[in-house]
């Protein structure tokens, strides 16, 4: 239905049971006056839209609202929180969303890949004196921000949301968020609603979005002895086995005071803390005299939710599912979905003075989302597939991750995020190296199989697939 349409069904409503925070922290009575005249201008106020979730997605999709002149909520229920997670983000991240360098623990520039046999490879060989994979703690980056979401004009509200009343399409009747908030009840009424409330996602039951496989991921954060904390300095590690994981791959991360040492895994949840103390068991030496200061879980998403957009309703960041398989990288495609989301929402509105529908949604957003980023989701699963199978595809791809032409494609694609620009010759050296250590690993018939069947290509380097349409 387009916007027009929508709007010509609006009824000009006054709705006074609406009680909202505002940023000076006392609550007053609100309403949302609904337009129905042509063009839906949204006449003497500006759009409202409400974030639920503060994590990366829903407070870089408040900052660009907010920043776009619309109306912007931002509702979060633990605003000290950390969410439990490695903290590692990619170089293009701190310049794309001016993230100060003082927020970050350490500047890894060496990391190692450790096989089932004990295979070490040195993954940063190739890294240029100025880069590096930031470490940061979420707690540190989330509240960050969060408070730069604010001082755009964003109004947070440290509440809990509970449940989201959808109106019908087709009445144009705002959307009413319930939350609680210091053991009260409080509902605001809103014309956009963002879900980037993380992998549990109450805004994506709500719009009946469809469910997503999860991974469990389980982590231990240990205080380590000043020496044995100089090893990781710079340093991280990823172990690969059948004791690490069935599907994942166990990390060291080094944060300020401390590492993160965990694991994850989709197919065996019920053993993710087996998968644990086989994590343990490699790193003893090197974390030995150390002292547990937390230990977390958390699901993470496998793939995106069948729906992502449901009327005036959009999924960012976890709640769609947009997390990468094999790395399980998530923080930057939850920012860069969340500002994508409210980019196509401020276009879509004139900057908050028309109203938005369905279409816009997926066509500003969902659309332009799909084009910049579907193929790498697609590319990374077939990776998992190949390489994380067993424990002989895994001594392949630890040879493979010594090769400094997989080095630099992997780097350059990770780091910044673009497709790298590759050499002729040596992507085909590294096709032949790649079914060269496949073949070894006797899985190359298999997977191409089921590949063909997927309709697949692999563009001739890593980092790039095209699927068939
Ligand atoms: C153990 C682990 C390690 C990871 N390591 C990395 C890594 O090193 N690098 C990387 O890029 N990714 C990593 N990830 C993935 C990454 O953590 C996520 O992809 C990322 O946090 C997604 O951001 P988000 O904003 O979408 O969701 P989240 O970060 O989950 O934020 C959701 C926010 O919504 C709030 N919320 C939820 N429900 C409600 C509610 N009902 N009411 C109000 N507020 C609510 C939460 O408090 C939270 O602040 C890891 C994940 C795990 C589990």
């Amino acid at each position: 239905m387009a916007a027009t349409q929508l709007h010509s069904l609006f009824s000009t409503t006054t709705r006074t049971r609406t009680r909202t925070r505002t940023r000076d922290t006392s609550t007053k009575k609100q309403s949302l006056v609904i337009t129905n005249k042509l063009g839906a201008q949204v006449i003497g106020r500006k759009l409202r839209v409400a974030v639920i979730g503060g994590g990366p997605a829903g407070s870089s999709a408040a900052e660009t609202l907010s920043s776009g002149g619309v109306e912007t909520f931002l509702i979060e229920r633990n605003s000290t929180g950390a969410k439990p997670c490695g903290g590692a983000i990619p170089l293009c991240m701190l310049d794309e969303f001016s993230i100060p360098l003082d927020l970050i623990d350490r500047k890894v520039t060496k990391m190692k890949i450790i096989s089932p046999s004990n295979l070490t490879v040195d993954f940063g060989k190739t890294l240029k004196e100025h880069e590096y994979i930031a470490m940061l703690r979420r707690e540190v980056l989330d509240s960050f921000l969060r408070s730069r979401a604010e001082a755009s004009g964003v109004s947070v509200v440290n509440a809990l949301f509970t449940h989201l009343e959808v109106p019908m399409i087709a009445s144009g009747a705002p959307y009413v968020v319930h939350y609680n908030v210091n053991g009260s009840k409080e509902s605001i009424e809103v014309d956009v609603v963002i879900g980037a409330d993380g992998a549990n996602s109450r805004v994506a039951k709500s719009i009946d979005a469809g469910d997503y496989n999860c991974a469990i991921a389980f982590q231990e954060r240990i205080k380590l002895p000043d020496e044995k904390m100089k090893y990781y300095e710079n340093l991280a590690e990823m172990y690969v086995g059948n004791d690490i994981s069935p599907d994942f791959y166990g990390w060291v991360f080094p944060k300020c005071d401390h590492v993160a040492v965990g694991t994850g895994t989709v197919s065996s949840k019920q053993d993710i803390k087996l998968y644990q103390r086989g994590v343990r068991e490699r790193v003893e030496d090197k974390v030995r005299g150390g002292r547990v200061i937390k230990v977390e879980a958390h699901p993470i998403p496998e793939h995106p939710r069948p729906r992502r957009v449901r009327g005036r309703v959009a999924l960012v960041g976890d709640s769609a599912g947009y997390v990468t398989k094999c790395s399980g990288e998530g923080i930057y495609f939850a920012a860069k979905s969340g500002r994508m989301c409210g980019e196509a929402i401020v276009k879509a509105s004139g900057n908050g003075t028309r109203m938005i529908d369905e279409d816009d949604l997926k066509r500003e957003y969902l659309k332009k989302w799909d084009a910049k980023y579907i193929n790498t989701f697609r590319f990374l699963d077939l990776l998992q597939k190949v390489f994380y199978g067993n424990n002989s595809s895994r001594e392949a791809l630890v040879e493979l991750c010594g090769n400094d032409y997989v080095q630099r494609m992997t780097f350059e694609s990770y780091l910044y995020k673009r497709i790298a620009v590759g050499n002729p010759i040596e992507d085909v050296k590294m096709l032949v190296n790649t079914v060269g250590s496949l073949i070894r690993a006797k899985i190359l018939g298999r997977e191409m199989e089921k590949l063909a069947l997927e309709g697949c290509v692999i563009k001739s380097r890593l980092g790039v697939i095209t699927a068939k349409q």
